[in-house]
């Protein structure tokens, strides 16, 4: 029997139309390119969304044909992800930290029709214009005021504030099947191309609900929002979208990532809640500890993407008095999978209790699956203390990546459901909360045995002169792999090795202890701010270890 209610598909328009009906006075802010303090409301950004829903049409952008974005978080870039979308056109976002070859690349395999692009980019777009055939329009988000002389290098090249002006506001958003894509995200693809993750209006939205939950990231229309994780990184891990179902206020940060300008925005705008990956909080740290600030509205902060330290949580908790909910995602899982909130039971934990089960990456979320399989494929039962795989399943995770590169990345269990490998080495609790050790490629196997990289990366960080570590496996005749410790120190701080390897004492296992210590000036980050062990591996693959 069929139930009987209202059959209404689930599509991100709807999020729009909610937040223009229900909170159309909250406001929007966002630090522009330009250099000011823009403001707007949720009803201006829906009436401005249709006004380039008809600029796209004029144009001749077609239902599924993808439209690039090379933008920072703004007003402007959340316009183009309602419009977009909302007209069941695909929304691509590109990561503008990526080499110039790598966005030639994904941008011709999308077969993007047109480019959106903050006057930032204008260089990168320069170089790429003339080998990117299939792009029929390039438009600069700014105002024909702001466009720089040399923008006249892009043959055709169309101004933003034109197209909004030109067209009236009034467009009805198209309803279709919610499995229609809304938006595409490649992976940074640390080996191997990058691949294409083509998330749903249903993916979307489901991801949404999820995502504002207490226990997930906790939105209401009482917050204020700041998403500093790029909108180029997985949909901003799907703030923009939070904001428009609960009607919480945005701020954007726009280029203005480094410590005092965050720290700025936070205090002028009263933000409640943050998210970003840890790199990116160490310059707001430093910053705000520096000059001996507090934040007087910020209570809360995401953290995810890579391990967050626990040095950090503490950081952030003890000395400013800000909860960090430490979250694991990918751009295959839309991003969220888990977040580490508490359970009642642990109302008595201690203060270190409490801080170290949020070093965790935490329990699933309602809607993700997830399990811990041995090399055989067995699922290892919550609580054991093996590490193996991390599995999971959902409705907005990845079946199979754009095109199909590839072929199927699901496994099947013994009921023929399929489950996506993540590639992550983790443990799981009795409680069901997940620990991340490791990703499988940057286990150091020392001598047929798994060394858990970040755990050992997690105590170089709690000493106070080291601002950042990783741990990564060094070729050891004896041993097949020993681990090398890789460190930046804290401008103006010192610290020897033998002091940091004493620091590990009575912490791990006696043969987990790093065999050496390099210190150097920058350890290479991905374009979403993630260490490149991998170019480590590479620069340190001849080194050698005291003990070979
Ligand atoms: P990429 O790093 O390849 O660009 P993603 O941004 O999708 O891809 O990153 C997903 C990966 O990031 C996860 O598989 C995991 O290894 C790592 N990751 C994400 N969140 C966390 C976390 N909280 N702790 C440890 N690792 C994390």
């Amino acid at each position: 029997m069929l139930g009987q209610m209202m059959q209404q598909p689930l599509l991100v328009s709807s999020l729009l139309v909610h937040a223009e009906r229900h909170h159309g006075e909250r406001e929007i802010v966002s630090r522009r390119v330009e250099g000011d303090l823009h403001r707007t409301t949720y009803r201006e950004l829906a009436a401005r969304s249709r006004r380039l829903a008809n600029a796209l049409t004029k144009l001749g952008v077609q239902r599924s044909e993808r439209v690039a974005t090379l933008a920072w978080n703004g007003y402007r870039h959340m316009e183009l992800y309602f419009a977009v979308s909302g007209m069941g056109a695909v929304l691509h976002t590109l990561n503008p930290r990526l080499h110039p070859e790598q966005l030639l690349y994904i941008a011709e395999h999308a077969e993007d029709q047109a480019l959106f692009f903050d006057l930032t980019f204008l260089p990168l777009v320069a170089a790429v214009a003339g080998r990117l055939q299939k792009v029929r329009h390039w438009v600069a988000l700014c105002a024909r005021a702001h466009l720089p002389a040399d923008a006249a290098k892009i043959p055709g090249l169309l101004c933003y504030e034109d197209l909004i002006d030109a067209h009236h506001d009034r467009f009805d958003w198209p309803e279709f099947d919610e499995n229609s894509a809304s938006s595409l995200c490649y992976t940074s693809g640390t080996t191997g191309n990058p691949k294409g993750v083509l998330y749903s209006h249903r993916s979307t939205l489901l991801h949404t609900y999820a995502a504002a939950l207490p226990d997930a990231l906790n939105c209401s229309a009482t917050d204020s929002i700041l998403p500093v994780v790029p909108m180029f990184h997985v949909n901003a891990w799907g703030l923009p979208y939070v904001g428009c179902m609960t009607g919480a206020k945005l701020v954007f940060p726009g280029p203005a990532l480094d410590g005092k300008s965050l720290y700025e925005l936070f205090e002028s705008e009263q933000v409640t809640l943050s998210a970003g990956v840890p790199t990116v909080w160490q310059g707001l740290l430093a910053y705000v500890q520096g000059n001996g600030l507090k934040f007087s509205s910020m209570r809360r902060t995401v953290i995810g993407g890579s391990a967050c330290p626990p040095a950090m949580l503490r950081a952030f908790g003890e000395g400013l008095g800000v909860h960090v909910l430490h979250a694991w995602g990918m751009t295959e899982t839309s991003p969220l999978g888990t977040t580490c909130a508490f359970k009642a039971a642990h109302a008595g934990l201690d203060k270190d209790g409490r801080y170290a089960l949020m070093a965790k990456q935490g329990r699933a979320i309602f809607g993700v699956d997830m399990k811990v399989v041995d090399d055989a494929g067995q699922e290892l039962p919550f609580g054991s203390e093996q590490q193996g795989e991390l599995l999971v399943r959902g409705p907005w995770v990845i079946e199979s990546y754009f095109k199909d590169v590839g072929g199927s990345p699901l496994r099947s269990d013994a009921a023929g459901r399929g489950w996506f490998p993540t590639g992550d080495v983790a443990t799981i609790d009795a409680d069901g909360y997940m620990h991340i050790t490791d990703r499988s490629k940057d286990v150091i196997k020392s001598g047929g045995e798994w060394i858990g990289s970040i755990d050992l990366e997690n105590i170089a960080m709690a000493h106070p002169a080291v601002a950042m570590a990783a741990c990564i496996g060094v070729p050891h005749p004896k041993w097949d792999e020993r681990p090398l410790l890789v460190v930046v120190k804290k401008p103006g701080a010192e610290v020897t090795r033998d002091e940091l390897l004493a620091s590990f004492g009575g912490k791990i296992a006696k043969w987990w202890l790093p065999d050496d210590v390099v210190f150097v000036d920058a350890i290479p980050l991905g374009a979403t701010g993630k260490m490149q062990k991998n170019k480590l591996r590479e620069q340190f693959r001849d080194y050698q270890l005291p003990s070979a």
